[in-house]
């Protein structure tokens, strides 16, 4: 599944809205679009899933 993790640039939020929840600013996408196979932003990935997960966005 991809992921498109999104960050506020105003409070720093992540978040999949296109719109902070908390601020009302637009969200910038914060990940590179380009994976190798290897990966190297999945450790990144799965803090940043853990943490909007952790503030209870449903989908
Ligand atoms: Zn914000």
């Amino acid at each position: 599944m991809r992921w498109r993790i999104r960050k506020c640039p105003e409070c720093g939020r992540y978040t999949l809205k296109e719109v902070c929840p908390v601020c009302g600013a637009e969200t910038k996408v914060a990940h590179p679009p380009k994976f190798s196979p290897e990966d190297p932003y999945g450790e990144y990935r799965r803090r940043l899933k853990k943490e909007i997960l952790g503030i209870g966005v449903k989908k």
